[in-house]
């Protein structure tokens, strides 16, 4: 299986030396259509196959919206100059759980996602995101753009997180690839998102890079290895992994923050999906909740109720 197309870069080749790109930005509607083929390939073995497979249904769902919904509104180049000046990621999400173009996403999800089968927790979930008045819908909304799921409602906020990816994933590749510059360790230049994953991949000639990617809104980021994205440490650095041997998903654990987060190899794998592999590799989430005391720093509103 092939990655999403990543759209080129001029920057990539300087003087005839292979440079790093700092983001890497991906054509919505191939994200989460690769999205889906790795979700349904993971259902193929896994404990957790009908829940994969509702999520492959999901994310299927999520491209074709991707390209039928009217695009966002872009981030005006004063915003951007302005959040480029202040060291500040591009998209302000602050302001978003007010735009009504963000709230017909979600009714629009909402709408489709009817057809899909699902359990009965599930179907009365996806109700009460579509009777939701706006200010309730309003406050799903600002939960998930701020990162963060309420424990007591972890199902009506994963349709309102696969709205929200769709839209965000569409405004982040509207944006200029120069114009992205690093905010901070672990946070997205896009839009401020934390990473749910990084992946260590081979870039044409480069060997081994690493970028985080956005729970939020896809796009991915350059990060040193060896390097804490919950706090920036990198000094107590160490990795946990289910299998030992030949592992493709681990935990990067930080003593200094006591957090982890997990890193994926798709140098050895390509077919490794940063959100979808996330949650096929739950083991290593059960693993770390039994057998340590640190907390998972990334997030995914998908494995919110794991
Ligand atoms: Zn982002
Ligand atoms: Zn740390």
């Amino acid at each position: 299986m092939t990655q999403p197309p990543i759209q080129p870069d001029p920057s990539f080749i300087a003087g005839g030396v292979a440079k790093t790109p700092f983001v890497l930005q991906h054509d919505p509607v191939a994200l989460f259509t690769t999205r889906a083929t790795r979700f349904r390939f993971l259902a193929q073995s896994s404990d957790l196959a009908a829940y994969l497979e509702f999520l492959a249904d999901l994310a299927e769902m999520q491209a074709r919206l991707a390209g039928q919904l009217p695009p966002p509104e872009p981030v005006d180049a004063a915003q951007q100059a302005q959040a480029t000046q202040a060291t500040l990621p591009l998209i302000n999400r602050a302001n978003l759980a007010d735009r009504t173009g963000l709230h017909d996403y979600v009714i629009a999800l909402c709408a489709e996602a009817d057809a899909l089968s699902m359990p009965d927790v599930a179907r009365q979930a996806l109700d009460a995101v579509r009777s939701a008045n706006v200010g309730e819908r309003r406050q799903m909304l600002a939960n998930i753009l701020n990162d963060s799921v309420p424990a007591d409602s972890v199902a009506p906020h994963l349709f309102v997180a696969a709205a929200v990816q769709v839209y965000m994933a569409r405004l982040a590749a509207s944006l200029p690839a120069d114009a992205l510059k690093p905010v901070s360790t672990g946070v997205c230049p896009a839009c401020g998102g934390k990473p749910v994953t990084s992946s260590v991949l081979g870039l044409r000639d480069i060997e081994n890079v690493r970028y985080a990617t956005c729970s939020c809104c896809a796009t991915q980021w350059n990060e040193v290895r060896i390097t804490c994205l919950c706090c920036g440490s990198t000094k107590g650095i160490s990795y946990r992994s289910v299998d030992t041997k030949d592992a493709t998903v681990k935990a990067e654990v930080c003593t200094e923050c006591d957090h982890w987060v997990k890193i994926l190899y798709q140098v050895r794998n390509a077919s490794l999906d940063p959100v979808a592999d996330d949650v096929g590799s739950v083991g290593l989430d059960i693993l770390m909740r039994n057998e340590t005391d640190f907390t998972r720093g990334g997030f995914n509103p998908f494995l919110a109720g794991y």
